[in-house]
C-alpha cells in the first residue's frame, strides 16, 4: 500500500515556513548568545591573566626597570599592538617634565627608530603631548590617529615610523603620578573601551612597584647620610674614598685629598644654648661648606687648578670632612681649606643671638701614597688635632713628623695602662698656707707617674692622653682614696683645731661619671676621712657641660660635707656670676694671673677684681703658683686669703711632707726637678723664714 503525499495547502505551508524560520532564529539567537558568553568569558580570562602576570611580576621583579620592561611587553600581546614605552615623571629645582626611561618594547626596532629617536632626545612639559596631557589629567587617554592630531609633538617622527593609533595611561604613588606609559600601533583603531576599564588595575600594581622601589632607595639613602643635614655620613665617606684609592691605583697621576674639618668652641655653644642651637648651628655650617664648595665648582672655568669634584660629609657631632678628587696638587686643598675658613668668618644667626665659630683644618693628600680609607682619614685627623693645638681656626698639612708623634702617643697610651696595672703612680702634696698666719692648712695631691727606670714624669705629660682614653677614670679613683688614706694618717699625727685638708683634683671624665657619688662615699667610707677636710677641685670646663646636672652632683657633694674648689680660674670661659649659681666654696685663680701681677698694673687689677668679687660671692681664693716673696706680699696686702707655690713648699713626696708638718719647717731636697738650683735655694729659706712653727 502506498501513501499519496498530498499537495499541501498553501496556507499551513506559510505558517509551517514562519514557524520553521522562528525557530531556526531563535537557534541562531540562542548560538549566538552563547558564542558572546563563550566569548566574553575567554577575554575575561585574557584579562585576569594578564592582571596576575603583572602584579606577580611587580611582586616578585628586582627592578622597576624589569617589571615595566615586563608589563610593556605583557600588555603589547595582550592588545596586538607592537610599540610600548615608558617616561618617567622628574622634578629639578620645583620644575617637572617627563623624560624618557629608555625603555622600549618593540617588534621591529628598525621600522620606529625616527619616533624613538625623537622621543628620548627631548623631555615634555605638562600638558605637552598625550603623555603631558595624561600627566596633567592624571587619566588614561586614546587617540585613534596620531598622525592627524595637531597637539601630538612627535607627530611626523610617528608618521615616519608608520604610527598611528596611541593610547597612555598615568601611574600614580598615592595622588601623584610618577610615570606615564604609552602604546602605539601601525593602523587606526577606535576607543577599545574594555581595555580602558582594565588600565586603572594595570596602572596600580605598576604604582606599587615604584613605591616599593622608593621606599628601598630611601633606606638605601638614610643608612649612608646624616639625618640632621642630609649630607653623606662616614660610611659613604669611606666608600667614596675607597674609590678614590682604587682609581688613583689604576690612574697614576690622578690626586686627592681629604680635608678634616672640626668646628672650635662648637661643645661650649652647645653646653651654653642648648642642643637645638646647636644642631641648628651644624645645619648653617652645613650649608655654608656646601656653598663654598660650590664657589670652587663655578670657579673651575675661571683658575685652572681648582677641584673639579667634591664629596661634603659629617661624621657626626661637629666635624665634617671634604674628599677633593681631580686635583693637580695639594695646594688646591689649602685653597679650599681657605675658602672654608671664609666661609665661616661671619657670625651665626642662632635663636637670635650672633653666635661666632671657627674651623681647625687638618689635610692629607694622596701624595703620601694611602692604601686604606682609613689611613688617610686619620692622619687628616691627626693635621686637625695638630692644627686646635697650635691655636685653632686654622689648616694643617699632615707630615711624617705628625705620624712619628702619633705614634709616640699611642705607645705611651700603651705604658700607661701598663702603669696603672703595675701601681707605678705616686702622689705628691704642695702645701696650701693661710697668708694672714703663714700656717699649713692643708695640701693638694698632685700625682706622678714612677717610671720602673726611677724617671718622675709629671701630669701635663700623661693626664691628657689618659683624659681622652678614659683611663684616667681608674687613676682619678686611686688618687682619691690614696689622698684621703694619707690625710686621715696625717690628721692623727698633726692633730689641729681644724684638721689639715686635703684638696683633690677631678677630672671633667671622672666627674662625668655617672657613679661618681657613689665611688666618692665608698672611698670615705673605706678611708674614714672626715668629708669636711675633703676638698676637689674642679676645672671651668667641668662646670659648662649640662648644667642641671652639674648643679645636681656639686649639691649632692656638698651634702655631703665635701668642699668644692674651682682650679684654674681665668682660663676658661664661664663668668663668676654663672659660677655663683653653683655651691661653690673656693676660688684658685690661676698661676699666670699671679706671675703677670707684678708686670703690668692691668694684671694686678685683675687679680684684685677677681679676688674683691669672690669675696663679695662669699668664697674662699687660693693664689696659685706664688713664686717669690713679692707676690707674698702683694697677695697679703689685697687681703688674698691663701697661697699655694714654689715660694712656699713645691710638691713633695710624703716622706717630705711628714718632715715638714714635724718641724713645720721646710724639707731642704724638693722633689720635683723642674727648678733651677738657685730658686730653690731662694724659695725654700724665704719660705723657712716666715713660715711659723705650728
Ligand atoms: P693644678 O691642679 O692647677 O695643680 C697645680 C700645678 O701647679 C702643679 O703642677 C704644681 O706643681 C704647679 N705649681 C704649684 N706651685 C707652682 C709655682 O709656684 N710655680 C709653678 N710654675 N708651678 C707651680 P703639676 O703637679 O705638674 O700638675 C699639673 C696639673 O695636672 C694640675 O694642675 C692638675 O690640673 C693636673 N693634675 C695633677 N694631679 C692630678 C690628679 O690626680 N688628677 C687629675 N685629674 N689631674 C691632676
Ligand atoms: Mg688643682
Ligand atoms: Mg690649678
Amino acid at each position: 500500500m502506498s501513501t499519496a503525499i498530498e499537495p499541501c495547502d498553501p496556507v499551513e505551508f506559510a505558517r509551517l515556513k514562519r514557524r520553521l524560520e522562528r525557530e531556526r532564529a531563535a537557534r541562531l539567537e540562542v548560538e549566538a548568545i552563547s558564542e558572546k558568553g563563550l566569548r566574553e568569558l575567554y577575554m575575561r580570562e585574557q584579562e585576569l591573566r594578564l592582571l596576575q602576570d603583572i602584579a606577580t611580576s611587580a611582586n616578585l621583579s628586582q627592578s622597576v626597570g624589569d617589571v615595566f620592561q615586563f608589563a610593556l611587553t605583557r600588555i603589547c600581546d595582550f592588545m596586538a599592538w607592537p610599540i610600548g614605552h615608558v617616561f618617567l615623571v622628574e622634578e629639578h629645582d620645583g620644575s617637572v617634565h617627563l623624560r624618557s626611561m629608555a625603555l622600549w618594547h618593540t617588534q621591529d626596532p628598525q621600522k620606529i627608530a625616527p619616533f624613538r629617536a625623537m622621543t628620548e632626545a627631548r623631555d615634555l612639559a605638562p600638558g605637552e603631548g598625550l603623555p603631558g596631557k595624561v600627566y596633567l589629567t592624571g587619566s588614561a587617554a586614546w587617540v585613534a590617529d596620531v598622525v592627524a592630531d595637531a597637539t601630538f609633538p612627535r607627530k611626523n617622527a610617528a608618521d615616519e615610523s608608520g604610527i598611528q593609533a596611541a593610547c597612555a595611561f598615568p601611574i600614580l604613588v598615592g595622588q601623584q603620578t610618577v610615570a606615564v606609559v604609552e602604546f602605539y600601533t601601525d593602523h587606526i583603531v577606535e576607543r577599545d573601551e574594555a581595555f580602558m576599564q582594565l588600565v586603572p588595575q594595570v596602572a596600580t600594581h605598576l604604582g606599587r612597584a615604584i613605591e616599593r622601589q622608593r621606599a628601598e632607595d630611601r633606606l638605601i639613602h638614610d643608612a649612608s647620610h646624616d639625618p640632621l643635614t642630609g649630607l653623606p655620613n662616614r660610611a659613604l665617606f669611606l666608600d667614596r674614598l675607597n674609590q678614590s684609592i682604587a682609581h688613583m691605583g689604576r690612574n697614576a697621576g690622578s690626586q686627592f685629598a681629604v680635608l678634616f674639618i672640626d668646628l672650635d668652641r662648637f661643645k661650649i655653644v652647645n653646653d651654653s644654648l642648648g642642643h637645638l642651637a646647636g644642631d641648628n648651628l651644624i645645619i648653617q655650617v652645613s650649608d655654608r661648606l656646601k656653598g663654598a664648595l660650590r664657589h670652587g665648582e663655578a670657579a673651575v672655568g675661571l683658575t685652572i687648578d681648582m677641584p673639579s669634584s667634591s664629596t661634603l660629609a659629617r661624621l657626626g657631632g661637629d666635624e665634617f670632612t671634604i674628599l677633593l678628587t681631580d686635583i693637580d696638587d695639594p695646594s688646591d686643598a689649602v685653597r679650599v681649606a681657605k675658602r672654608v675658613e671664609e666661609a665661616l668668618n661671619l657670625p651665626f644667626a642662632i635663636d637670635g643671638q650672633e653666635v661666632y665659630t671657627s674651623a681647625s683644618i687638618g689635610i692629607a693628600s694622596s701624595a703620601s701614597g694611602y692604601e686604606t680609607a682609613d689611613a688617610i682619614l686619620r692622619d687628616a685627623d691627626l693635621a686637625m688635632y695638630r692644627a686646635k693645638a697650635l691655636g685653632k681656626a686654622r689648616c694643617e698639612l699632615f707630615d711624617q713628623k705628625m705620624h712619628q708623634e702619633a705614634m709616640k702617643r699611642l705607645a705611651l697610651e700603651t705604658d700607661l695602662r701598663r702603669a696603672l696595672q703595675n701601681d707605678e703612680f705616686v702622689l705628691h702634696y704642695q702645701p696650701i698656707v693661710a697668708l694672714n698666719t703663714n700656717e699649713i692648712v692643708g695640701f693638694e695631691a698632685l700625682v706622678r707617674w714612677q717610671k720602673p727606670d726611677g724617671e718622675l714624669v709629671f701630669p701635663g705629660d700623661f693626664i691628657e692622653i689618659m683624659e681622652e682614653t678614659g683611663l684616667i677614670v681608674f687613676l682619678g679613683r686611686w688618687v682619691l682614696e690614696e689622698a684621703c688614706r694619707t690625710a686621715q694618717a696625717l690628721q692623727g699625727q698633726f692633730p689641729r683645731d681644724e684638721p689639715l685638708s686635703i684638696s683633690v683634683n677631678v677630672s671633667p671624665r671622672q666627674f662625668a661619671q655617672p657613679d661618681l657619688i657613689t665611688q666618692i662615699r665608698a672611698v670615705i667610707a673605706e678611708t674614714g676621712i672626715d668629708p669636711r677636710c675633703l676638698r676637689l677641685e674642679i676645672t671651668e670646663s667641668v662646670t659648662i657641660g649640662d648644667h642641671e646636672r652639674v648643679a645636681a652632683v656639686l649639691t649632692e657633694l656638698k651634702e655631703l660635707g665635701i668642699r668644692l674648689s674651682i682650679d684654674d680660674f681665668g682660663t676658661g670661659y664661664s663668668s663668676l656670676s654663672y659660677l655663683h649659681s653653683l655651691p661653690l666654696d673656693v676660688l684658685k685663680i690661676d698661676r699666670s694671673f699671679i706671675a703677670a701681677m707684678n708686670q703690668s698694673p692691668e694684671s694686678f687689677q685683675i687679680v684684685q677684681t677677681i679676688m674683691s668679687l669672690a669675696r663679695n660671692l662669699g668664697m674662699d681664693v687660693i693664689a696659685e703658683g706664688a713664686e717669690v716673696l713679692g707676690q707674698v706680699e702683694q697677695l697679703q696686702s689685697m687681703g688674698c686669703g691663701f697661697g699655694q707655690g714654689y715660694y712656699f713648699s713645691k710638691p713633695i713626696d710624703l716622706v717630705g711632707l711628714r718632715s715638714l708638718l714635724m718641724r713645720s719647717i721646710l724639707p731642704t731636697d724638693g722633689q720635683d726637678g723642674s727648678q733651677t738650683g738657685h730658686e730653690r735655694q731662694h724659695g725654700l729659706l724665704d719660705g723657712l723664714a716666715t713660715l711659723k712653727a705650728g
